[in-house]
């Protein structure tokens, strides 16, 4: 489903900041990619979404391959930016989360509305978009990026700024989707969240994949990279749900 080989990017003028990157998973995998700020998560999130294009070697994803097919590719996934601002087209809920229906039709706005409902901005359909909370937003730009029916989700720091409940829901959404046999790349820089709910994980360090695999052999590992292990695997070593 993800498959990368030999990649490496350069951002204009710069330094490289992704050298030599392998890495393969099947359809409906949930991948973490976790590392300390810098080490080229939001990067590699990116070029799997189609917005970057690599220096060097290739990304294949859903049938598509970059360098390449980075418009089918940006078609096709569902993305969640760091910042929703950057990502919200429509001056209301109900116009934004519309935007990714060709038509506006009945069958489109019964899918939409139960995609608010499911997210929690049903009581929000007439807002604008500037009124949201930042939590709201994000789950607006989660909303409409499902309502697409993407290949994969690709999710960057989707935990980052959320309260208790918001971290809860984000978790429910990653293992829904998980169920429907989506595909799911996810950034963080935090394991808290999200270690007992993946399949593989890739840690990231200085622009290099340094570490990748099931969380349970792994976890020993990440303290070199400078990621913190989660206290349930600190305290007794155990990883639910699917230990
Ligand atoms: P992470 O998501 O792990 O924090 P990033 O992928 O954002 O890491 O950044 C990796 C490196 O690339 C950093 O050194 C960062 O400064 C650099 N970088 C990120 N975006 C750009 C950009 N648009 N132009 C130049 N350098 C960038």
């Amino acid at each position: 489903m993800i498959r990368i080989d030999q990649l490496s990017h350069s951002y204009p003028g710069g330094t490289t900041v992704l050298s030599d990157i392998n890495l393969s998973i099947t359809r409906g995998t949930l991948l973490a990619l976790v590392g300390t700020n810098g080490s080229g998560k939001s990067t590699l999130l990116s070029l799997l979404a189609g917005i970057l294009r690599p220096t060097r070697g290739t990304i294949s994803r859903g049938g598509f391959t970059s360098p390449g097919d980075e418009a089918a590719m940006r078609r096709s996934s569902g993305l969640l930016l760091q910042d929703a601002d950057l990502q919200i087209l429509g001056a209301t809920v109900e116009e934004d989360i519309l935007l990714g229906f060709a038509t506006d039709d009945n069958v489109a706005r019964t899918k939409a509305l139960d995609m608010a409902q499911r997210f929690g901005l049903a009581d929000q359909w007439h807002t604008p978009v500037q009124h949201l909370s930042w939590g709201q937003k994000r789950k607006l730009c989660l909303a409409a990026a499902l309502l697409r029916q993407p290949d994969c989700l690709l999710l960057d720091e989707p935990f980052s700024g959320l309260d208790y409940p918001g971290m809860i829901e984000m978790r429910e959404m990653l293992i829904a989707s998980r169920s429907a046999g989506l595909t799911q790349v996810v950034t963080s820089h935090d394991l808290e969240p999200l270690a007992d709910i993946v399949d593989v994980m890739a840690v990231m360090h200085a622009g290099r994949i340094a570490l990748s695999g099931a969380p349970r052999d792994i976890l020993d590992h990440v303290r070199e990279f400078g990621v913190r292990p989660p206290s349930s695997w600190t305290a007794n070593r155990t990883l639910q749900p699917w230990d």
